[in-house]
């Protein structure tokens, strides 16, 4: 276990914004998860964990909680087989990963074992944890309904195990069934669909072209803002309130998607966590005034007030 004081956050966020936390806990094994509660003890202030920082808008300044980032299976360690079952639509294959895996290290594991499942997920930047936490997803695939179980740690039980009655999960959301003040996924079992060599592949390949055709995958953004809301494309409100473009300081709605809240570094001012609130404020009111929709935030906000 790492411990480090007052670490910035802005640089673990693929947004670049975000203050100083009060201390950043980096977990590399099950053993850590032992000695967590006592750290956490000893620092004091709220939790939060922090994936690849890829779905986060972190408020500026002094910030009142410790990171959590939980590495398992980080670096380049690969996912571990644990046998075979058969799924509804085929014979699946059965795996455990870290939940400190870079999503891209594991979809490109999957293209070399010919498995299933994830290939929505490409260009989906951030960890394992995180694509959990987050159920993320597109091209009509998601990450719950890949899921086996889950190794996870609450303060109320420390690192236990989980079968899918464990959790409740529906469109960029997911929560345990169980209460709990907050939970850092550990480690996650998935089956992942045996297919035709070459095939996982070709969809991803497909997805990429297609995601890079449309989507500003190449910026400091933190992907979608909100969240779609039923029968409407977030995207598309915005775009029709005139937010498409709309700047202040250095952060602005992408000219190339409006769903899209993009930290352009090259402006010569700096990025603020305030600006990027002002802005989303802004939508909000846009889209509400012409449709009556209230958007919700996709992105996770992590703000200075104790909540
Ligand atoms: C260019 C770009 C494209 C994107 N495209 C998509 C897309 O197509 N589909 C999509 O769904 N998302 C997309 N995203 C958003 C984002 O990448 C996903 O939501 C991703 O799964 C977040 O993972 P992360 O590890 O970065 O999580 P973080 O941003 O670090 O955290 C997000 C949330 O998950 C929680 N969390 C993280 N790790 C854990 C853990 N181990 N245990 C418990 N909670 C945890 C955090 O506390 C936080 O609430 C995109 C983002 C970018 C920048």
């Amino acid at each position: 276990m790492i411990i480090l004081d007052r670490p910035a956050l802005a640089p673990l966020t693929t947004l670049r914004l975000g203050g100083r936390a009060l201390a950043e806990i980096r977990l590399e094994s099950t053993e850590d998860c032992l000695r967590l509660s006592e750290a956490l003890k000893g620092i004091g202030g709220d939790v939060r964990v922090l994936g690849g920082g890829s779905n986060l808008l972190i408020h500026d300044g002094d910030l009142p909680f410790t990171v959590l980032r939980p590495l398992f299976g980080a670096a380049d360690a690969e996912p571990v087989i644990l046998g075979e079952e058969k799924g509804p639509d085929g014979e699946c294959v059965v795996i455990r990963a870290g939940a400190g895996m870079r999503v891209p290290h594991l979809l490109s594991w999957c293209v070399r074992h010919d498995l299933a499942g994830f290939e929505g997920l490409v260009g989906v930047p951030g960890r394992l944890g995180g694509a959990v936490a987050m159920n993320a997803g597109a091209y009509g695939c998601s990450t719950a309904p890949l899921m086996r179980a889950l190794e996870v740690f609450t303060p109320e039980k420390g690192l236990h195990r989980l079968g899918p009655e464990g959790w409740n999960a529906a469109y960029r959301h997911f929560s345990l069934a169980e209460p709990c003040a907050w939970h850092m996924s550990a480690f996650v079992e998935l089956a992942l669909k045996k297919a035709a060599p070459g095939s996982v592949r070709a969809a991803m390949k497909e997805n990429l072209l297609r995601k890079k055709s449309g989507q500003p995958v190449h910026e400091h953004t933190a992907g979608c803002v909100f969240k779609n809301p039923e029968g409407h494309s977030a995207g598309r409100l915005l775009d029709e309130a005139g937010m498409k473009g709309k700047r202040r300081g250095a952060m602005l709605f992408s000219p190339m998607h409006a769903n899209f809240l993009v930290h352009d570094m090259k402006c010569g001012v700096p990025g603020t966590a305030t600006d990027a609130l002002a802005l989303i404020d802004e939508a909000r009111r846009a889209v509400f005034d012409r449709t009556g929709i209230t958007l919700e935030l996709e992105v996770k906000e992590w703000s200075s007030c104790p909540c």
